[in-house]
């Protein structure tokens, strides 16, 4: 047999804590590395799974898999994705803490599949009935149609989630899943009207141009060719050979009726899918200063699909009401303002109805019998900072990173509490851990009247010549001293050769990223003008009377910018998350080519850096590299001291007082706490293990 030793050189460690040199980044991927030319995609690091997308089929997702890991003890068995559910199950079972499951990691990492693989565990390891089997069967159907209306193929991932999606899975007190609950924010929607070269439009629109029956497609007005259509062409990439739009347009539509659409919302869903396209396709003449839309057969499908008046819908495209000495006057929109209108009213259409969607799902997903139900929640977080710093980044970019920064807070915050928790209960006296804490880069984008996003919503109130770059210069005013800002004019000759005129430069917890501030006004207004509104406020479509509202015309206060209400949904998102028991999964994606067995270093050096891994271990680390509970020690090492094997009778502090002593721990190597064993350093565990080897 294989010796431990050797084992260990060649697969590498299953918890980062028994790195002998935790701080070196280089053994950190090395680990990764052994591990990942094993098939060995799961890492610990104590509590947190690290996990390395395969790009193929493991055989460790089976039935037999599953049942391995239920109610075992989270290091007797290989570290699984499986453990982290099974664990955070029992600790809400026994404990009657609500618990959630972040999931993190860029695009293309394995998120989308950690949490399917964790929906699908609870769905074969949870006590059932049939009423529970409505809510688990509801659950899983729920994912192909969030995906096929919210990712999207991009240059990284073939199915990348163009959303930030969290998931709630309620419990009743038997552990069965009785109703789940999904909010989502942030959708990408600027991927509606444009899409980059390489990239596509939403799943959907593709399902249904290749999938649709020819009746339907009729009835919709569509060709089957994607090429016809001006919102699918930018990125010249209509076919995707590792996507079925045929096969997975069946599945959506199953979908749908399992979560309980019937066939009127379906239709109604359908138009506004179709209307969209029509929208894209209208297009404008006439003089420079006065756009006319050229021809009318759009408008027709648009009247009907979106059930509004045509000649009113095609003066709303054209026109911009406006208010002068108390009168309402149409004024006439130039062409490149009007394409925008049209653009905006497809992103608003289209945004709107995914927010109905995931509510419509929340609404099937309600079950409201038990009166014990313990929540057990599960987020998503998508996105994360782009691995490739160099890239200019725009405003999305700019949410989801700030979105990354609250949640590394949150993280350290949570794993330094949860160390010092242990550290306590046990009895131990705490060390404290220097790190970084990050809330001085939350605080430049976050804080009231100085933050980023404070000066970017003022700079959009601010009637006359407000511009982005109006913008960029009030930056410079005002958090111009910030050591984590710099734009071109304040950086230092090194700096300013890697930064355009137009851009800000943040220093993230991760590394640089330079903000291109074009677009930053326009997309965080969101404006939707006024007439446009009014007649989707007028439409007979059942779903888009949900969508906008007559209330919205008569609030004379304006909305909330995106930043801000993408602030407040971060911060209610916070909360949720402060008060449950939080474990982690984090994604890392081993190359960009979604190849199987290619390890690309300097990808995944980027990921473990903001990701916080190294931050994470020292943390983990800075006390004790490992804990056990004594009869779990005790029964895997009785066998090395006479005085314990074959049973200790005492009491279990005390066997494993004696046996230490015996096998030679030094005082400085080692704390007994109330319930656990807490041992310093890596090799003073190995050499326990490798005298059971060669015992
Ligand atoms: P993300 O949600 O992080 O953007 P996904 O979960 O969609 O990424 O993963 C992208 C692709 O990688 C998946 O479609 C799948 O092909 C592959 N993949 C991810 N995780 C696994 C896994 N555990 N086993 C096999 N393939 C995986």
């Amino acid at each position: 047999m294989e010796s431990a030793l050797t084992a260990r050189d060649r697969v590498g460690v299953q918890d980062f804590v028994l790195l002998e040199n935790f701080t070196s980044e280089a053994a950190f991927i090395e680990n990764l590395r052994k591990r990942f030319k094993e098939n060995l995609i799961y890492t610990y690091i104590g509590s947190v799974l690290v996990s390395v997308n395969p790009y193929k089929e493991l055989e460790i997702y089976t039935k037999n898999h599953m049942e391995r890991y239920r109610g075992v003890n989270f290091y007797e068995v290989s570290p699984h994705i499986y453990a982290v559910a099974d664990n955070s199950y029992r600790s809400m079972r026994s404990e009657r803490k609500d618990q959630c499951i972040l999931i993190s990691g860029e695009s293309g990492a394995g998120k989308t599949e950690a949490s399917k693989k964790i929906l699908q565990y609870y769905a074969v390891t949870c006590p059932a009935s049939e009423q529970v089997q409505t809510v688990k069967d509801r659950l899983l159907q729920s994912n192909p149609v969030l995906e096929a209306f919210g990712n999207a193929k991009t240059l990284r991932n073939d199915n990348s989630s163009r959303f930030g999606k969290y998931m709630d899975i309620q419990f009743d007190f038997k552990g069965a899943p009785v109703g789940g609950h999904i909010i989502n924010y942030l959708l990408e929607k600027s991927r509606v009207v444009h899409q980059n070269h390489g990239e596509r439009n939403f799943h959907i629109f593709y399902q249904l141009i290749e999938g649709g029956e020819e009746d339907l497609l009729r009835r919709l007005g569509l060709e089957r060719n994607p090429q016809q259509y001006q919102y699918l062409v930018k990125g010249n990439c209509p076919k995707v050979s590792s996507i079925n739009d045929r096969s997975d347009w069946k599945v959506v539509r199953k979908a749908l009726s399992v979560i309980g659409f019937n066939e009127d919302d379906v239709e109604e869903l359908l138009n506004i899918i179709a209307s969209v396209l029509h929208l894209g396709n209208v297009q404008y003449g006439g003089e420079e200063g006065n756009a006319c839309i050229t021809s009318d057969t759009q408008i027709k499908y648009l009247a009907r699909l979106l059930g509004v008046n045509g000649a009113v819908l095609t003066e709303a495209l054209t026109h911009k009401k406006i208010i002068a000495k108390g009168e309402e006057l149409m004024s006439p929109l130039n062409l490149e303002q009007a394409s925008s209108a049209r653009d905006a009213l497809s992103k608003a259409v289209y945004g709107r109805t995914f927010t109905w969607l995931v509510n419509k799902i929340n609404t099937s997903l309600t079950y409201k019998v038990h009166t014990h139900t313990h929540t057990h929640t599960h987020t998503l977080v998508d996105g994360l900072l782009s691995s490739h710093f160099y890239l200019c980044c725009s405003f999305e970019q700019f949410c989801i990173n700030y979105c990354n920064e609250k949640l590394q807070q949150l993280f350290i915050e949570l794993t330094l509490k949860s160390e010092q928790e242990e550290y306590e209960a046990e009895g131990i006296t705490w060390e404290p851990v220097q790190y970084f804490n990050n809330k001085i880069i939350c605080d430049l984008v976050e804080e009231k009247f100085k933050g980023i996003i404070s000066i970017l919503d003022e700079e959009c109130l601010r009637p006359g010549d407000a511009s982005d770059i109006t913008f960029l210069e009030k930056l410079e005013d005002i958090v111009g001293g910030h050591p984590h800002f710099v734009t071109h004019k304040l950086a230092d000759a090194k700096t300013r050769k890697v930064m355009g005129r137009d851009e800000f430069r943040l220093q993230h917890y991760a590394g640089e990223v330079n903000y291109n501030v074009n677009g930053f006004l326009d997309k965080n207004n969101d404006l939707l003008f006024r007439n446009l509104k009014e007649v989707m406020c007028m439409s007979e479509n059942k779903i888009l009377t949900q969508c906008f509202d007559r209330e919205e015309l008569s609030d004379k206060k304006r909305p909330d910018t995106a930043a801000t209400q993408f602030k407040a949904s971060l911060a209610k998102l916070m909360e949720i998350l402060m008060s449950k028991e939080p474990s982690y999964v984090r994604c890392i994606k081993p190359n960009d080519s979604k190849q199987a067995g290619r390890f690309d270093e300097v990808l995944i050096r980027h990921q473990v850096k903001y990701l916080g891994l190294m931050e994470n271990l020292r943390v983990r680390r800075a006390g004790f590299a490992y804990r056990r509970r004594y009869e779990v020690f005790l029964q895997r090492y009785k066998s090395l001291c006479p005085d314990t094997w074959p049973n200790w009778q005492g009491k279990l502090s005390e066997g494993v007082a004696v046996l230490v002593k015996h096998l030679g721990y030094k005082p400085e190597e080692y704390k007994l706490g109330r319930s656990k064993i807490f041992i310093r350093f890596p090799k003073t565990l190995f050499a326990t293990e490798d005298a059971l080897e060669t015992r």
